[in-house]
């Protein structure tokens, strides 16, 4: 399918709208032509039978009212593409925005949900399920923010970007544990460096959250884990923290001995993420852990007094299919954990899967929509409340990740990193600090190098990055 687009500026506002109604694999569409005048876009669509459709629309000023000007093009070409295919996208012409976010915006200027319902509905076409539970979450979250002083709180983020193999699917920096063996020990010093440093980085704010990602920090032995929450709680004051949380992720990375490790310093939520309760889908994935390790790691889990697990799951795995998810959905339920995520599976460019995507081209998750609506059906039965949601870029059938937890036992972190609702001190290879700024509504980001050995090899660099940068602002106010 050939793309044609009189300016080029547009390109990330229309690719989505188009793949989403278009998969490379069903396209019976050979050309989209955009002409982008300055008060009417034309939109000229060639099918592959030969007939062709053309409309236009009016435009406000692009340059004065860029968003309603990107708006209004949007709106007519999600109308031309839903004709020709006879679809509907769940989420409309939302895209490159979280619509949580916007909910939670458009509920702190106080607009009355009938408002944003029709807002929602008129300018971005969103289905009316899906704005419901946008503004059920973005409400929930506001309840949850306002129980924190989140505006001068600061979050913390370390990362451990190891992991026991590297899923087919990921997309984020992970380095095999064993391949990499002889680099953890010194990836811990230089971490132990940032940490020391990013303790004294912001003194006027207090520590809310506190997040161990990656990759997979339980990968680290529970000697070095000892070391490092050790570290954390030896220099940061804990007194307004309100989540400690360490994604253990992998259940083959667990053992009882660093489950007690994250007890004895505090962790209070933790993370044991099946996927899929699978066994064969596992294999296909490379996760190289069984359904009874999941178990066996979550037990471990409770034996040793953890009593806010998460699970996470993706549906539209390869080769899954709605009896699938209903049968991991109903193992889950055996576990009772007190969160359950449910993302889907979204290829990225970075992730192995886009390389090899022609060996599973037969693979193809089956009827993902009603996946996710059996997520939400376990959900609303089982006392589990949605809280969190986001959308990533090539998402399966443009859906949708949505975080549950019981009542009282939400992730945080998770919402203040994806509303951008405060400042995240990222420490580590690959983590993005974000500098968040209320009252002028700016954000600026400072990250870090990927790859564990540039990260030990230019740990000083990092550190004058961040430094340098709060120096900065503190020279300028
Ligand atoms: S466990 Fe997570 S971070 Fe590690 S390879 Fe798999 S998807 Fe990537």
């Amino acid at each position: 399918m050939e793309i044609l687009l009189s300016d080029k500026a547009y390109e990330n506002d229309v690719r989505p709208i188009i793949n989403a109604f278009c998969p490379e694999e069903e396209t019976r569409i050979s050309t989209i032509s955009i002409d982008f005048g300055r008060d009417k876009v034309y939109i000229d669509i060639k099918v592959n039978s030969g007939e062709s459709y053309n409309s236009f629309t009016s435009t406000p000023d692009p340059i004065n009212e860029k968003a309603a000007y990107k708006n209004a093009m949007k709106r007519l070409l999600y109308s031309m593409l839903s004709d020709i295919s006879k679809k509907e996208l769940p989420w409309g012409i939302l895209t490159g925005i979280r619509p949580t976010k916007l909910v939670y915006e458009l509920l702190e200027k106080g607009m009355d949900e009938e408002e944003i319902y029709r807002r929602m509905e008129e300018e971005y076409y969103c289905s009316k399920d899906r704005i419901a539970i946008s503004i059920l979450i973005a409400n929930r979250e506001m309840q949850l923010l306002n129980e924190m002083d989140y505006k001068n709180g600061y979050s913390l983020y370390i990362a451990i970007p190891f992991c026991p193999s590297t899923c087919l699917y990921c997309s984020f920096p992970s380095y095999s544990v064993e391949r990499y063996a002889d680099t953890v020990e010194g990836y811990l010093k230089a971490l132990e460096n940032e940490i020391r440093y990013a303790s004294t980085c912001l003194p006027d704010k207090k520590l809310s959250t506190v997040y161990l990602g990656g990759g997979t920090p339980t990968t680290l032995s529970a000697k070095q884990l000892d070391r490092l929450l050790g570290l954390i709680r030896q220099l940061y004051d804990f007194t307004y923290v309100k989540e400690f949380c360490v994604e253990a992720g992998r259940p083959d990375s667990i053992t009882k001995d660093k489950l007690m490790v994250l007890k004895k310093w505090g962790v209070d939520r933790i993370s044991i993420n099946p996927q899929t309760m699978q066994e064969r889908t596992l294999e296909l994935i490379g996760r190289k852990h069984t359904i009874s390790q999941v178990y066996e790691a979550f037990h471990m889990a409770r034996e040793t007094g953890h009593d806010n697990i998460n699970m996470d799951i993706i549906i539209g795995l390869m080769g899954e299919r709605p009896e699938d998810v209903a049968y991991t959905l109903d193992m889950i339920k055996e576990l009772d954990p007190e969160g359950l995520t449910v993302h889907t599976l979204a290829i990225k460019r970075a992730a192995r899967l886009n390389a090899e995507k022609d060996n599973y081209k037969g693979l193809k998750a089956e009827k993902v929509p009603r996946m996710l609506e059996l997520s939400k059906e376990f959900a609303k039965a089982n006392g589990y409340l949605p809280y969190y949601l986001y959308r990533q870029k090539n998402m399966a059938d443009n859906l949708e990740n949505i975080g549950y937890a019981k009542y009282g036992k939400e992730g945080l972190y998770n919402i203040l990193i994806m509303e951008e609702k405060q400042t995240i001190l990222a420490l580590g290879a690959g983590a993005l600090s974000k500098f968040v700024y209320h009252d002028r509504k700016q954000i600026d980001r400072i990250d870090n190098v990927k790859n564990p050995k540039d990260y030990i090899n230019r740990i000083d660099e990092m550190i004058k990055r961040k430094n340098d940068y709060l120096q900065e602002r503190r020279d300028n106010n």
